[in-house]
């Protein structure tokens, strides 16, 4: 009997107070389990970094189960069956789905979905702008923002994976597009070679609602909130009637260690006739093939431009991590951990 594979795992040991750090998420050495009745063994090829990670650490409610302590840390990964014990599953196939922070994982087989690469395609797009990453956007404004020509749409964490391909559909569906951005790079980025119309450094303003008023000088028709917070609550106070805004994210307060306070602005929901749509992509699940299809064409068209930070390594993950909440991520963020 051949020796068993001995692979790297970063475990949840404890629930994180603040920033995530080393003593709550931990290297660990173990060894490869096989697959259970209608479960697969994955090689993992890349991991994706996403904000969303740092609440299923923790134990509030949310759309999934809190990672339990003791796990790998969740993630959506790439990579290639080594074993099956499901129908439809043979070792060598290329998959996409949920496992974890970890170069092995064994999931059921009804959390991945087989991946056929395209010519031109390469593997991590299925993370990036083929996966959940480039597919919210594309539901969250069509679907729940629904724009429509003319409109002024907002967008904060404009240079990021998700709101810099929101702002380049909104240009494509004839909308005014404006980015919020943390820093002069980000924004000139988002400008001159994404094609908004307008940016702000949320950072150097310090008057936002007066800030987002001189960029979005006809009103905000479509906000795509993927930060709430502050920037949110100057957006409320530029609201047009009957504006749509997106709560797709909230990464100001992912961190938080006390209650986040506001929005303080709420009432201009209802004095602007406005709608506030709680937005998770996962509802779509049905229509990804029809998605990934239509941001296939804009991709092929030079309509839709996209960038990836991928960082090498397993052991470099939670430092990878940490980019996302300092603003330092260029694009969506990955980690690869095989060739
Ligand atoms: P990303 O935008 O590529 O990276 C996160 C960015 O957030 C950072 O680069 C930083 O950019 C900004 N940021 C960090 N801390 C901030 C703060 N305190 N205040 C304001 N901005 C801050 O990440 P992403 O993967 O595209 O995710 C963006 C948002 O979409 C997240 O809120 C995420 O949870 C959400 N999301 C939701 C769904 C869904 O189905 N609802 C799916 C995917 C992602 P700056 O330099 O501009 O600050």
């Amino acid at each position: 009997m051949s020796d068993p594979i001995i692979q790297r795992r970063l475990i949840l040991e404890r629930r994180p107070q603040g920033v995530v750090t080393d003593e709550d998420v931990v290297l660990h050495q173990a060894p490869v389990e096989g697959p259970g009745d209608g479960q697969i063994l994955i090689r993992n090829h890349f991991f994706s970094i996403d904000p969303a990670i740092r609440d299923w650490m923790s134990e509030r409610p949310s759309y999934l189960p809190p990672i339990r302590i003791g796990d790998p840390v969740r993630s959506t990964v790439i990579g290639e069956v080594v074993e099956s014990r499901a129908s439809g599953f043979q070792p060598g196939q290329l998959v996409v789905g949920i496992g974890g922070w970890e170069e092995y994982s064994v999931a059921d087989a009804g959390l991945f979905s087989s991946v056929e690469l395209q010519p031109g395609d390469e593997e991590q797009y299925y993370l990036s702008i083929y996966g959940a990453v480039g597919l919210t956007p594309y539901f969250g404004l069509l679907e729940a923002g629904k724009p429509t020509p003319g409109e002024t749409v907002l967008v904060s964490a404009a240079a990021g994976a998700v709101g810099s391909l929101v702002g380049q559909i909104a240009k494509i569906k004839g909308c005014r597009a404006v980015g919020i951005a943390g820093s002069d790079e980000k924004c000139r980025w988002i400008v001159e070679d994404l094609g908004f119309d307008a940016a702000i450094n949320y950072r150097t303003e310090t008057d936002m609602v007066a800030a987002i008023a001189r960029a979005c000088p006809q009103g905000v028709d479509v906000y795509f909130d993927n930060v709430g917070g502050q920037i949110l609550d100057a957006t409320l106070l530029n609201l047009n009637k009957d504006a749509r805004v997106v709560f797709c994210g909230a990464i100001s307060s992912y961190n938080s260690t006390e209650p986040v306070p506001g929005p303080y602005n709420f009432w201009q929901i209802l004095a602007r006739s406005a709608t506030i749509e709680g937005y998770l992509v996962s509802d779509y699940l049905d229509q990804f093939p029809q998605g990934i299809a239509q941001m296939r064409d804009w991709v092929s068209e030079g309509r839709l431009q996209f960038r990836e930070q991928i960082i090498d390594g397993l052991e470099n993950t939670l430092d990878a991590f940490s980019l996302l909440f300092e603003g330092r991520n260029e694009g969506k963020l990955m980690v690869r951990v095989a060739p």
